[in-house]
């Protein structure tokens, strides 16, 4: 852990096992923090608030750049504690550093462009002045699927904004925590600025988090359900709160579209990180008249799509980060099966050899999935493409948009009109037209509906982390 510029040990000496899921195998022990260490790093970001918030745009704006710049000199190193805690193959590793560093980056730019406004007032002898200033000490809890960017993207805006934080990072994923606040601090964040907060079991943490009235602001991601509670605790504390939670994204492929071209896609974005992603389809809705097309090409290509361990690089399927996530896959693909879907491919677990140590699970292909099964509407985090034929836009639409969550939805179409409809008409907040990586640091990442409130990345990133203060004078 990390407490006012130190490196500790928790109080009672205790520590939790960091597990590589592709074997099964302890990397390392960290040390399991209480509530007493989430108590002390909220009063080492507390103290330290005034002297940050006090320091210039200018001045942050460099810490964070020379994050930038260690954190691409380090890139090689993050990847490989990524891949051994996390699991994602090597390749991907390195695009997520990229992406996390990304975030450092913008949101140094970003920290000089926190502009006020003048507003003309009613009275001739009155001005306003609206300034936006820090909100205060951050709390920020993060998940283990993407364990370096999901960081980045909250630490840099609250500490570009002139915030102090606090994090408690997943508890699959804490190595990569402690690499990303080794270079912060080496770029020159000072001392209680940020905290690192390991614990095995999250729930006392949270609870310190969402109560302390030391903390102003909360930010989570994770699954609907967490972030659902937390955000619970938090407002009846009125305490900020920015959630990204959990999806289940659309992937419509319209008549009109190269069918070709789409399954290409979606084995791209469906099969990353082994489908353990917020923004990953989980239905693809696919013309009758080119289903056929579509499958024969995913399945030709997920096929080909060889799983283990992520330092392999020929890799594509990591393992999933542990066993419960590899029993819930294994749920939902029985319970479609048994309701009468088909498996184009995979729909079995892996043990044989090397894998058998690991948590895997083949990359499945199903197809006629309907609305009685659990995959329609549960969130699956996991390597499954279930298909499902549709007839025309309407039905397409209203199917797409019923759910619960509303985070991203992707659409393949070379049909300009209903580019526009779709895009206007989906209830989602992240829309991929013929594209399936709509998502870097300088645009809004986030979700409506149960997905979540407030925005990542963009502009509105650090605009999550400032207070409107308005100032009327007198003259
Ligand atoms: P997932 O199912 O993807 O692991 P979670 O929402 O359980 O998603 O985990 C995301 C983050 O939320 C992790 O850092 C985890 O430790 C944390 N978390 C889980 N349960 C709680 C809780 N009750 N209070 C606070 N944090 C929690």
């Amino acid at each position: 852990m990390f407490i006012q510029g130190a490196w500790t040990e928790a109080a009672s000496g205790k520590t939790f096992s960091v597990i590589n899921p592709a074997t099964g195998e302890t990397i390392k022990e960290v040390p399991d923090g209480d509530r007493e260490a989430a108590k002390r790093a909220i009063d080492a970001a507390h103290g330290a608030f005034r002297d940050w918030a006090g320091t210039t745009a200018y001045h942050r704006a460099e810490v964070l750049r020379r994050a930038y710049d260690l954190m691409i000199e380090r890139k090689e190193h993050l990847a490989r504690t990524m891949t051994e805690e996390q699991g994602k193959p090597l390749r991907a590793a390195r695009t997520e550093v990229q992406y996390g560093a990304d975030f450092l980056l913008w949101f140094s730019e970003e920290a000089k462009r926190n502009y006020g406004e003048t507003i003309p007032s009613p009275r001739a002898d009155q001005r306003f002045i609206v300034l936006h200033q820090p909100v205060g000490v951050v709390a920020a809890i993060t998940p283990w699927n993407y364990p370096v960017s999901m960081i980045t993207r909250k630490v840099g805006p609250a500490l570009a904004a002139g915030c102090t934080v606090v994090l408690k990072p997943a508890e699959a994923t804490p190595l990569c925590a402690i690499e990303v606040f080794r270079i912060l601090t080496e770029a020159g964040v000072p001392d209680g600025v940020i905290n690192l907060v390991t614990a095995l079991d999250p729930k006392p943490i949270g609870e310190e988090f969402t109560t302390n009235p030391k903390v102003r602001k909360l930010t989570f991601t994770g699954s609907t359900a967490v972030g659902r509670m937390l955000a619970g605790q938090a407002a009846a504390n009125m305490k900020r709160v920015s959630c990204e939670l959990g999806g289940h994204a659309p992937f419509i492929v319209f008549k009109d579209a190269d069918p070709v071209h789409a399954a290409k896609g979606a084995q791209l974005v469906k099969f990353l990180n082994t489908g353990q992603a917020c923004i990953s389809p989980n239905r693809l809705y696919v013309h009758s008249s080119q289903a056929d097309a579509f499958t024969e090409t995913l399945a030709g290509r997920v096929g080909k799509m060889k799983a283990g361990s992520g330092f392999d690089e020929s890799v594509a399927i990591g393992p999933l980060v542990n066993a419960a996530a590899v029993d819930k896959v294994a749920r939902q693909v029985d319970d479609a099966k048994a309701k009468g879907a088909d498996v184009v491919l995979g729909g079995h677990r892996l043990t044989e050899g090397a894998l058998g140590g690991g948590f895997f699970y083949a990359p499945t292909i199903l197809h006629g999935v309907n609305d009685t099964m659990e995959i329609y509407r549960e969130e699956t985090f996991g390597p499954v493409a279930p298909i499902i034929p549709f007839d025309d836009e309407e039905e397409a639409l209203s199917l797409a948009n019923d759910t619960h969550y509303g985070l991203a939805a992707y659409v393949y179409t070379r049909d300009i009109g209903r580019a526009f409809r779709m895009f206007e008409g989906l209830d989602f907040g992240i829309i991929g037209i013929n594209d399936i990586n709509p998502s870097a640091a300088a645009a809004p990442f986030g979700g409506m509906k149960d997905s979540g409130l407030g925005r990542e990345g963009a502009r509105e990133g650090i605009a999550e982390y400032l207070e409107t203060k308005l100032g009327g004078f007198s003259i």
